[in-house]
């Protein structure tokens, strides 16, 4: 049901999680203000985290200066610690880490990771669990960057080939290698629904 005109048509809310780390290879950042302004142009608002460090940072620059709607969610302490994008189209200050990560999802209907640290390996792995359980029902495209994803990727064939995971589950993620193929395939995505739930559970 997931098609280009559809995405751009009715204006997305994409969510992306990706690294606050400005140390990482500076590729990361680029990937990340390339696909700001994919999305920019593809008409999608940009949902994230609201920092203004690395790759979060040049992810939401690369979507404003494209004339894109970002909107950012960040827990009180950290705009507090002056972690904050002030200069996004809405920042919204929430209480906490869980709540921060609930309205990021919640407002999207799509989600992409890009590379990061453990903060993004939780969003992305709290979104698939969700969407396992049928309460996220949205593509979910990881940018696998220079191959950094290779081992997580490994890690979920181990689950699905060990019984942890139904090979159905397969089918929550789609991999690309780079930025320029995102928004191709969160229009292709496979559709997900709620019955999900009926194998969520592997017997
Ligand atoms: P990571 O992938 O570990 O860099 O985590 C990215 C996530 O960590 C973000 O979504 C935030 O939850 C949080 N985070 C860590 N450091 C910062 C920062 N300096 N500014 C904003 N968010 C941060």
């Amino acid at each position: 049901m997931s098609s280009i005109v559809a995405l751009t048509e009715s204006r997305h809310s994409v969510c992306v999680y990706c690294a606050s780390s400005n140390a990482c290879e500076p590729r990361h950042r680029e990937v990340a203000r390339t696909l700001g302004g994919l999305l920019a142009e593809a008409n999608c608002t940009l949902v994230y985290g609201g920092g203004r460090s690395g790759s979060m940072g040049a992810l939401a620059d690369g979507a404003l200066a494209r004339g894109g709607r970002v909107v950012g969610i960040i827990p009180r302490f950290m705009r507090e610690l002056e972690w904050g994008h002030e200069d996004i189209t809405e920042l919204l200050e929430v209480e906490d880490m869980r709540t921060r990560k609930h309205e990021m999802l919640s407002r999207a209907s799509a989600v992409v990771a890009l590379a990061g640290g453990c903060g993004t390996f939780e969003e992305l792995m709290e979104a698939i669990t969700l969407k396992r359980l049928g309460l996220y029902l949205g593509p979910i495209v990881i940018v696998n960057t220079g191959g950094y994803y290779d081992p997580l990727l490994e890690q979920f064939s181990r689950a699905i080939e060990g019984r942890f995971m139904d090979s159905r589950h397969g089918a929550m993620w789609q991999v690309v290698a780079g930025p320029e193929e995102v928004i191709q395939a969160l229009e292709t995505a496979p559709g997900w629904d709620a019955d999900s739930i009926s194998f969520a559970a592997v017997r």
